[in-house]
């Protein structure tokens, strides 16, 4: 039986988190569960885990929940989750919040030999050099359940690392897609939130419709698998059949293919080694999709993209300022107060002021990390 910490338990990836424990009792159980103020949601689920131990964002959450909920210890924040994820009896953390707030509980459970199922992606870009550092040093493997790294992961299956020629992630293109950069213009939050393919969090729609949930899988692939930028190529297939592949230096291409379901990935990362039934809402008709198409992506079109690329080279400091810049800009825009054009612009501004520090470490990353989302948010240019 794998006991589990959930961080992010009440959100898109969190909820189908859950789906897998009900789908597998014997195989699984839940220690703690974190999420961030949406009690509404999260009471069912204490009632029907029963977890030993929750996290919330802030003090006043907690107060709220203590009157729901009792003799479960709530604990609250950052210290919170890293409780949480070191606990001897967890064997499992996944991290499932949303963006680089789950940097610390990650290192820490590193450093507590904790096997890490991995989608928030945002702790990877803001600090991939020293979660990796942490990770080999205490012989901890990181699991990813982001769709592409999954299927980068299977496709990999243990070949020889000096055998890759690159890995090719797909992209399905997000909601606009099919918009010209002029069109672009006037987009509401609304329009941007209908993904054609997938049903995600808000924060990880509105980046696929900028790009930017590619660019930063582009850097997680980068730490995930230790393969330099040159030799990691972003394609856009707007069906989201092949999940992503591995070309080898002879010239075979693995893939992974199947359904937009990401209960797929959040599954394997938790069986991994091994496989278990899952009784996926549609199995993958190939008779019925018939054709897969491929284009070339057009870095003009997407500048977030091209910013990713540059900013994973550039190294250092930037790959925090990209990722700070982006969850602030992203999060004006879903506010209503800066449009969607505004978010590529906002962090080609912070890129260029910020100047580079070459290894920063988690204090350092901490404060890039705020200085860039107060400039970004306070400084509307
Ligand atoms: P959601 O916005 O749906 O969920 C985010 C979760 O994090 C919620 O449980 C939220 O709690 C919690 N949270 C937010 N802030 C805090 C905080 N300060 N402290 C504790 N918990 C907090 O996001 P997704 O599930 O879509 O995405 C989660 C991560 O997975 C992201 O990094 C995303 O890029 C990645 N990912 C998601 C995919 C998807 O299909 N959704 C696919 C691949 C990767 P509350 O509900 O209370 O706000
Ligand atoms: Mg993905």
């Amino acid at each position: 039986m794998k006991q589990i910490t959930l961080l992010g338990a009440t959100g898109s990836i969190g909820l189908q988190t859950l789906d897998v424990l009900r789908l597998h009792p014997e195989e699984f159980s839940l220690h703690s569960m974190a999420f961030g103020r949406n009690i509404e949601k999260a009471l069912p689920l204490i009632k029907e885990f029963e977890p030993r131990l929750i996290v919330v964002q802030d003090e006043e959450t907690k107060k709220s929940l203590a009157g729901h909920v009792s003799g479960t210890p709530i604990l609250t924040g950052s210290g919170g989750m890293i409780e949480a994820s070191v606990a001897d009896e967890v064997d499992v953390v996944v991290n499932a919040v949303m963006g680089s707030i789950g940097l610390p509980a990650t290192l820490k459970a590193i450093q507590a030999k904790k096997l890490i199922a991995i989608a928030n992606k945002e702790t990877l870009v803001t600090a991939g050099h020293l979660v990796m550092a942490e990770a080999h040093k205490h012989n901890v493997e990181l699991l990813p359940v982001d769709s592409e790294h999954s299927a980068i992961y299977q496709s990999l299956n243990g070949e020889r690392k000096e055998d890759i020629h690159k890995l090719i992630i797909t992209a399905s293109g997000g909601s606009f897609r099919d918009n010209t950069r002029e069109e672009l213009t006037g987009v509401t939050v609304k329009d941007a939130l209908n993904h054609p393919n997938w049903s995600m969090g808000a924060k990880i729609t509105i980046d696929s419709a900028s790009m930017m949930n590619k660019g930063l899988e582009v850097i997680e692939a980068h730490w995930l698998f230790d393969v330099p930028y040159d030799q990691i190529h972003v394609i856009l297939h707007r069906e989201s059949v092949i999940h992503s592949m591995v070309e080898y230096v002879d010239g075979s291409v693995m893939a992974q293919l199947g359904t937009p379901d990401m209960k797929v990935p959040i599954q394997y990362a938790l069986t991994y080694p091994e496989r278990l039934n899952l009784p996926i809402t549609k199995q993958l008709n190939l008779e019925e999709i018939a054709t897969l198409n491929f284009e070339k992506m057009d870095f003009e079109r997407f500048p977030c993209l091209r910013m990713a690329y540059e900013a994973g080279r550039a190294g250092g400091s930037m790959t925090t300022v990209l990722n700070a810049a982006n969850e602030e800009a992203v999060q004006l825009f879903l506010e209503g107060k800066i449009s969607f054009l505004d978010i590529e612009k906002k962090i080609e501004q912070s890129l260029e002021k910020h100047d580079r520090i070459h290894n920063p470490d988690l204090s350092t990353i901490l404060s890039i990390d705020e200085e860039t989302r107060k400039r970004v948010r306070f400084h509307l240019n």
